[in-house]
C-alpha cells in the first residue's frame, strides 16, 4: 500500500496550485458577474497541457493517467470552479473522438481543443430527459452519406461558446440505448440555434439549449458505428465523476484554508475567534470530511489506472463530493459573518458554482441508485 504522491505529481500539484492562485483566482468573480467566457484562461491552461490530458499524444495530447486528471481538477477547482468544465470536456473529447473519430475529425478538432482553441460541448440531455439519458428523442436520419439531425438539447455547458457538440442522437427509434449515435456536429452547420440559460452559477461557462432542425452532418461525422454513442459516454463518465468530486473538494479545500488564517485574526469577546471550541471544531470536523473524501477520489482513479472496476466508488465520490464542498463552503461563509454573506469574498459563488454539479453529470439520487446496484444486484434495483 503506497498512498503516498510521487515527486513527480509534487511538483504538478505545486505548479497548478500557483497557476490557479496567481492567474485564476482574482479573475474568477469578474468572470462570473459579467457572464465573460474566459477565453484567455482555456489558453493558458492548453499551454500547460490540461485541456490535453485525455487526448491520443499523435493528436497534441498528453495520454495522462486518471490521477493526474484528478490533481489538475483539485488544483483548478481551488482557483476558478468554471475552468474545470474545460478539463471536464476537453477530456470527454480527447477520449470519444480519440477512440471513435476518423482521421479526419481527429486531425481538424484535437489538437485546437488541446490548445484551448477550440471548444467542444457534449449535447446529451434533452428538455425531456436527463437522468433517463437513454430515452432521448433527439433522431439522426441516415439521407444518402449524411444524417439530418432534428431535436433539441438542454443544460449544456459551454453551449453558448463551443465550435462543436458531440450529439447523442437516436438512430434506432426501437433501441433505447442501444438506438443512441454519437456525431461531432460542428455548431455553424445550417440549422442550428442557440439559447443561453441562466444559470445560478459558474456563469462564465455560458450553457445553453442547443437545437437541430435537419442539420445536415457528414456521415464521417459519425463516432462510431451506430448504436455505440450511448456506450462510449457511460465510458467517460465513471472518470469524470471522481474529477468532478476532486473539483469541488478543491473549492472546498482552499475555502477552509482561508477560514482558517480569518479567524485566527478576527477578534470576538476579546480572543481570536479561532480559540472558540464552536468554532475550532467546525473547522477540524471540515478538515476531517475532505480529507476522507478525497482519498475515496484518488482510491477510484487509483483503481482506473490499473484497468480494475470502480463504477461504485465512482458514484460514491460523485454524490458525496459536491455535497460535502457544499456543506463546507456553506460553514466557510458563515464563519465570515456578514462579509463572508457578500460578494467581496468568494464563498457565495463557490456555493453556487459547486451545487451546479450536485445535478450535472447524474444527480446524488441516480449516483446512490449506482452504488446500490452493484452492492445489492442490479436485479433486486
Ligand atoms: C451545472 C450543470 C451542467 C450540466 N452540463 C451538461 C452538459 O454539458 N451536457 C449535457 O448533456 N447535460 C448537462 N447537464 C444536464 C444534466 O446532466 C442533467 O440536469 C442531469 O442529468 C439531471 O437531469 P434532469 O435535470 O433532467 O433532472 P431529472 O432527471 O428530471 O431529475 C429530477 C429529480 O428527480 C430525481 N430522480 C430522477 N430519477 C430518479 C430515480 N430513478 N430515483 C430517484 N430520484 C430520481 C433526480 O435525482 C432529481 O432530483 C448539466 C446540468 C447542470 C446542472
Amino acid at each position: 500500500m503506497d498512498l503516498a504522491f510521487s515527486p513527480e505529481q509534487e511538483e504538478l500539484i505545486r505548479t497548478l496550485r500557483s497557476f490557479a492562485r496567481k492567474e485564476l483566482a482574482p479573475h474568477s468573480g469578474t468572470w462570473d458577474r459579467s457572464g465573460q467566457f474566459p477565453r484567455e484562461a482555456w489558453r493558458q491552461m492548453g499551454e500547460l497541457g490540461l485541456l490535453g490530458l485525455r487526448t491520443p499524444a499523435a493528436y497534441g495530447g498528453q495520454e495522462a493517467d486518471y490521477l493526474t486528471f484528478g490533481i489538475a481538477m483539485a488544483e483548478i477547482g481551488r482557483g476558478d470552479f468554471s475552468c474545470t468544465y474545460g478539463i471536464q470536456l476537453a477530456g470527454l473529447a480527447g477520449e470519444i473522438l480519440g477512440r471513435n473519430g476518423t482521421e479526419e475529425i481527429k486531425t481538424r478538432w484535437l489538437p485546437p481543443t488541446a490548445r484551448g482553441e477550440t471548444v467542444i460541448a457534449l449535447a446529451l440531455t434533452e428538455p425531456g430527459v436527463g437522468s433517463d439519458a437513454a430515452s432521448l428523442a433527439c433522431r439522426a436520419e441516415r439521407d444518402g452519406d449524411a444524417y439530418l439531425i432534428t431535436g433539441e438539447k438542454s443544460g449544456i455547458s459551454l453551449g453558448m461558446v463551443a465550435e462543436a457538440a458531440i450529439v447523442f442522437a437516436r438512430t434506432d427509434p426501437a433501441g433505447r440505448a442501444r438506438g443512441v449515435t454519437a456525431f461531432l456536429v460542428p455548431l455553424d452547420l445550417p440549422g442550428v440555434s442557440r439559447s443561453p440559460l441562466r444559470d445560478m452559477g459558474s456563469r462564465a461557462i455560458a450553457r445553453a439549449v442547443l437545437t437541430f432542425d435537419r442539420v445536415r452532418v457528414d456521415a464521417s461525422h459519425r463516432l462510431g458505428p451506430e448504436g455505440t454513442g450511448f456506450y462510449q459516454v457511460m465510458q467517460g463518465f465513471d472518470y469524470n465523476r471522481v474529477g468532478i468530486a476532486l473539483a469541488s473538494l478543491g473549492a472546498a479545500q482552499v475555502s477552509v484554508e482561508e477560514t482558517m488564517a480569518y479567524v485566527k485574526e478576527r477578534q470576538a469577546f476579546g480572543r481570536s475567534l479561532a480559540s472558540f471550541e464552536g468554532v475550532s471544531f467546525a473547522i477540524a470536523e471540515a478538515a476531517t470530511h475532505l480529507e476522507a473524501c478525497r482519498w475515496l477520489c484518488y482510491r477510484a482513479l487509483w483503481l482506473a489506472d490499473q484497468g480494475q472496476p470502480y463504477t461504485k466508488e465512482s458514484a460514491m465520490t460523485k454524490w458525496w463530493g459536491p455535497r460535502l464542498a457544499v456543506e463546507t463552503i456553506h460553514q466557510c461563509l458563515l464563519l465570515h459573518g456578514h462579509y463572508g454573506y457578500t460578494d467581496e469574498l468568494p464563498f457565495e459563488q463557490r456555493m453556487r458554482d459547486v451545487i451546479g454539479l450536485e445535478i450535472g453529470d447524474g444527480t446524488a439520487e441516480v449516483m446512490k441508485l449506482v452504488v446500490a446496484r452493484q452492492l445489492l444486484g442490479r436485479d433486486r434495483l
